[in-house]
């Protein structure tokens, strides 16, 4: 049954495809061996980099996020290495299982799911590791699961002053091109992402940025890999080419969306998310909700995991909202199903959408019986007024 008026996709991603990338995309298809082709490929490649803040390859493989963990693990990794995975939240978890279905020695460190990575734990563990076992370490930047954004700057100081060689493989599929992210400066070595978050794009790309000593690591790397080598993926991109017939019209879209982050400008990009995580923040408090994430420098600029009170199930709370308002909020994830709700705050997003979608939090709220105070909608006003002059100036984490 038809339902006017736009639907109001509140997931943390696939997030709104902006009509500039929607008609980039709608164009006849270009032969992906062609100089036309060759021109697109580099100057997407190119871009991304930027993207990425690195002067290192990127590549881009026609795949969901999952296909970008894969990539980063069977480029640099043998059987049997070790890497310490972290029990933070369902993308974590889910990450480190794929590394378990490689072939490599897992060992997850423990974790609520209510902070991120915890940089002195971590640079504990590295400390008894005398002879360097471990080969590589799963971070995800930002848990999408929970809205926490582990502290990447800090972990890389807690590699540094352990003196441990161990690679840092990072999972920026939700924070890239929303919340600060500095590939070469911070000394990541693979940081993957996808396409369907802050690039605004549809699912379909996942990417790969690849420092020097990644790309040392996958010369002598021996699990198996074809579709996902970098080495043959890097020698067609030489030209603007890909390996295999690449997603054209994705590349089209991303050419787009590139354009558009350069024209609102990154700094802008990424106060934008951070002012609008702090409106949602204030809805929530004066809802008397309690927010997931419990360190207030590891807040989420891009998604807001919200707890339902005891006994009031967050999945009937979204339904409700879906059926009565037409908007989609995201589900509670692994231990946190039925218990929480994520509002996606991310992508190509202003002050009225986000407006819209609080209303329709605060509505779905009363329209579900869930026990909340008013005055949400309020508070995120207040918020985005008190900060409607927040430019360029952003802090690294
Ligand atoms: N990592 C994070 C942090 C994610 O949020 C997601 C998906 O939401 C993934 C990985 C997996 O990406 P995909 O579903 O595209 O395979």
């Amino acid at each position: 049954m038809y339902k006017s008026g736009r639907h109001f996709l509140q997931i943390p991603g696939p997030t709104n495809t902006p009509d500039r990338v929607l008609r980039a995309i709608a164009q006849p298809t270009i032969d992906h061996r062609s100089a036309e082709f060759a021109t697109l490929g580099r100057e997407v490649l190119d871009g991304l980099q930027d993207i990425f803040q690195t002067s290192s390859p990127v590549v881009i493989f026609p795949a969901a996020g999952s296909g970008a963990w894969e990539a980063a693990l069977v480029n640099t990794l043998s059987p049997g290495d070790e890497v310490p995975g972290f029990d933070i939240g369902e993308f974590a978890k889910n990450w480190a299982e794929v590394a378990r279905r490689l072939g490599l020695a897992v060992e997850v460190m423990p974790g609520d799911w209510r902070r991120g990575v915890d940089p002195e734990a971590l640079e504990g563990r590295l400390r008894e590791d005398h002879d360097h076992r471990i080969r590589a370490l799963l971070v995800v930047h930002n848990e999408t699961s929970t809205g926490v954004t582990s502290r990447l700057p800090a972990i890389r100081r807690a590699l540094d002053r352990a003196e441990h060689p161990a690679l840092l493989l990072v999972d920026a599929v939700s924070s890239l091109a929303s919340i600060e992210l500095r590939h070469d400066e911070w000394g990541l070595d693979v940081t993957l992402a996808g396409s369907q978050k802050g690039l605004m794009l549809p699912p379909g790309l996942s990417f790969n940025a690849i420092s020097a000593k990644a790309m040392a690591a996958s010369r002598s790397a021996r699990l198996p890999r074809s579709y996902w080598s970098w080495e043959h993926m890097l020698a067609a991109n030489r030209t603007g080419v890909f390996p295999y017939t690449p997603s054209t019209h994705l590349l089209f879209g991303l050419r787009e969306a590139l354009a558009m982050l350069r024209e609102e400008g990154p700094a802008q990009v990424l106060a934008r998310h951070r002012r609008h995580a702090e409106a949602t923040r204030a809805a929530v408090r004066a809802w008397r909700l309690e927010i997931a994430c419990q360190r207030e420098d590891e807040y989420s600029a891009v998604v807001t995991t919200v707890l339902t009170p005891e006994g009031h199930d967050a999945d009937r709370l979204r339904a409700v909202v879906a059926d009565r308002l037409n908007m989609s909020l995201g589900t509670g994830l692994g231990r946190l199903k039925g218990r929480s709700f994520r509002i996606g705050h991310l992508g190509d997003l202003n002050d009225l959408m986000l407006m819209g979608t609080l209303c329709g939090v605060e509505m779905g709220l009363a329209f579900a019986g869930v026990p909340f105070r008013g005055g949400g909608v309020a508070a995120a006003l207040e918020s985005l007024v008190a900060t409607h002059s927040v430019g360029a100036a952003v802090s690294a984490r």
